[in-house]
């Protein structure tokens, strides 16, 4: 973008800003309707993009949850599935994917502070010995790495931040997402980046991939505002398996947050919004009542199906109230 075009787009978003900041005397905020279920990743430092948009920084979330404190209902997961809804008001639930140690250490307090409730979605990695969720790992290594990578005997090239099989010409992203969605290839992927790339030790990176210890989790679990809920166990894309490896999966992560926090475990946000209608149905049957695909529905569902509920994600990818509105302005 050109420098003048820099500016004014930026004077533009202060502008922005502070009219979003002004009706702090209320006016924007009552155009504010609806109710909306928030889908964040990560609370870090300084909300840096340089490996994904999943994390707000500080100051920001601590905006917004002020903002939504103020001027609208932040209601729990639970009441916004029984319709619970303040009157007069857009209501919004908050939702945490992932599990970061961020979430305990800089989300958890903001929530407290400002007496909003929140659900935090938490894989089974800890209990696999694996410590980083596999977007995180080709994210960052991705960004970090500069050399070819082979897997599987394929060759994978770096463009931009991104990895590009050299003979599909398909994005390694892509591939893990959709032709090679099981948990042993994406160990693979981690192997063949490890021999070119090490950042796990680097504490500048590490707020973007740490995740919560067990006690951490058991600790979050006893807050009365924050509820924890699954997020998968390998964090796989659950549609692209079978029904069977997908239901006993979600029945495994199941068992494992109960044992954690001594409490049933209802709320499921599926990994990357990747579900299909018939593991609604059996994830229902398994004892999750409320369930949430990401940032849109995957399936044609009934807007009222009671089952699934859809959220509205949370990226830094413009300033802090814009990216409030611009989650709930999306087109779905
Ligand atoms: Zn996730």
């Amino acid at each position: 973008m050109p420098v003048a075009a820099r500016i004014f787009s930026k004077v533009k978003r202060v502008a922005n800003e502070q009219i979003a900041g002004s009706f702090l005397g209320g006016i924007s905020a009552k155009k504010i309707s609806g109710n909306y279920i928030l889908m964040y990743h990560g609370v870090t430092t300084t909300g840096s993009t340089r490996f994904n948009s999943r994390h707000a920084s500080i100051p920001c979330f601590r905006k917004q949850i002020a903002f939504l404190k103020k001027y609208c209902a932040v209601i729990s997961l639970q009441d916004f599935f029984e319709e619970k809804f303040v009157t007069g008001k857009a209501n919004f639930a908050i939702t945490f994917d992932d599990g970061y140690l961020n979430n305990f250490t800089n989300a958890k307090p903001i929530l407290e502070e400002f007496n909003c409730p929140a659900t935090f979605f938490i894989t089974g990695l800890n209990q696999i010995n694996d410590n980083i969720l596999w977007a995180d790992y080709v994210n960052i290594a991705s960004t970090l790495a500069n050399a070819d990578i082979e897997i599987e005997g394929e060759l994978f090239r770096k463009t931009g931040n991104t990895y590009y099989s050299v003979s599909s010409e398909k994005s390694l992203y892509h591939i893990i997402k959709h032709q090679k969605p099981d948990y042993g290839f994406k160990q693979k992927v981690k192997e063949a980046f490890a021999k070119h790339v090490r950042f796990q030790d680097n504490p500048a990176v590490k707020e973007y991939w740490q995740l919560m210890s067990d006690s951490q989790i058991t600790e979050t679990a006893r807050s009365p505002l924050i509820k924890i809920g699954s997020h998968g166990y390998y964090h796989n894309n659950l549609g692209t398996l079978s029904n069977q490896m997908a239901t006993s999966e979600l029945t495994l992560s199941k068992k494992y947050l109960e044992a954690l926090t001594q409490y049933d475990i209802q709320e499921l946000a599926y990994p990357d919004g990747s579900y299909t209608p018939q593991l609604v149905q059996s994830a229902r049957q398994s004892g999750f009542t409320i369930q949430l695909a990401a940032d849109h529905f995957l399936f044609n569902e009934a807007p009222d199906n009671p089952d699934i509920k859809k959220r509205y994600g949370i990226y830094s990818i413009d300033s802090c109230l814009n990216q409030l509105f611009t989650a709930i302005s999306a087109p779905r």
